[in-house]
């Protein structure tokens, strides 16, 4: 676990992946729109794609997960 990166706030979007809803492993970032409010991370682990969308409160909200990449395309 590398908790402490990121102190300075020059990547502020690793600050916030997560894990894997399947296999618990670590997610990558794989697409971000900031301007949609949108964003999928991809499991390193099984490949799994994650779709977030920002809420109200500006937190990034879990929306479904899949094995394909361009749902949102
Ligand atoms: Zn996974």
């Amino acid at each position: 676990m590398l908790m402490g990166a990121g102190l300075f706030g020059e990547d502020q979007r690793r600050k916030h992946t997560g894990y894997c809803i399947d296999c618990k492993e670590v997610l990558e970032l794989y697409m971000l729109d900031l301007k949609k409010g949108r964003r999928v991370l991809q499991c390193t682990q099984c490949g799994l794609y994650h779709f977030y969308k920002k809420d109200l409160f500006g937190k990034w909200k879990l929306i479904k997960a899949a094995k394909i990449p361009d749902l949102w395309r």
